[in-house]
């Protein structure tokens, strides 16, 4: 039941091990309520040293989690500012909410700046022994591109060979938004995911493929046709094993060929 995020193989292969608590079988039900009874205490009480490390200014600094607060009175002067600039009147009706507005809408989209890890992942990364690709599909993202500020969406899909543990379904789109909340290239969002997954489930392999349509590209009538891109990162057995690369590659083509992209 506490495996619920798993895939049902995932699921079978941590049953077959007999459930992961080394209680013996006399206490039966009541001795695993008990078992769960202290891991909530654990939670409630304290971070566990997981979390710690998550939080640790060494980690939050390497992937870019440290950020200040969003200025949001900066940000309002600039965007009036921006406003008169282009010849408009920030003081008409339609605009005067207008910079607050923005600065609202930055925060946000830049909010991936900001999330703590630990509360991201959740505690939702078990220890499972299961050496199977994992590999979760079409997860949508939506990004701001650092040279115009301008949005680029598509979708990440995301393949690891577990090592020492495994993580929640649920959690991967999360961590693909901490990274593409910020102001990115597609190239560094892709390897970023790709780097933060095999540091933290020290994955014997890690695959993220992504593709985007760039509305800096699209909108301002540069490269039109060719506003599509498709990104991708390989780490461990997925750079040193060709078949295993292929297997994931070909995976997600043939589910994108089902329905079309972007
Ligand atoms: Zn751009």
């Amino acid at each position: 039941m506490k495996q619920s995020g798993f895939s049902p193989k995932t699921n079978g292969k941590a049953n077959g091990n007999g459930n992961g608590h080394e209680h013996d079988s006399r206490g039966g039900a009541k001795n695993g309520a008990e078992v769960r009874e202290r891991d909530v205490e654990v939670l409630v009480h304290g971070e566990t040293p997981f979390d710690a490390e998550l939080r640790s200014d060494d980690f939050l600094r390497r992937y870019e989690l440290d950020f200040p607060e969003v200025d949001r009175d900066t940000i309002m002067n600039a965007v009036k500012n921006i406003l008169y600039a282009v010849g408009e009147d920030p003081d008409r009706e339609g605009l005067l909410s207008t910079p607050k507005r923005v600065a609202g809408a930055y925060e946000e989209l830049l909010s991936g700046y900001r999330m703590d890890p630990a509360s991201v992942i959740n505690n939702a990364i078990f220890d499972v022994e299961y050496d199977d690709m994992v590999i979760v599909r079409d997860i949508e993202y939506f990004s701001l591109c650092e040279h115009h500020m301008l949005p680029f969406m598509g979708h990440a899909h995301v393949a690891y060979i577990p090592g020492e543990k495994v993580i929640g379904l649920s959690k991967i789109p999360r961590i693909v938004d901490m990274f593409s909340r910020r102001l990115q290239v597609q190239e560094r969002l892709t390897q970023q995911i790709a780097g933060f997954l095999e540091e933290v489930l020290g994955a014997k392999g890690v695959a993220v493929i992504m593709d985007g349509v760039h509305m800096c590209s699209m909108m301002r009538g540069v490269g039109k046709l060719h506003s599509g891109m498709s990104t991708s990162a390989f780490l461990g057995e997925f750079k040193t094993d060709k078949t295993l690369r292929q297997e994931f590659i070909q995976h997600v083509e043939r589910a994108s060929s089902k329905k079309s992209l972007l």
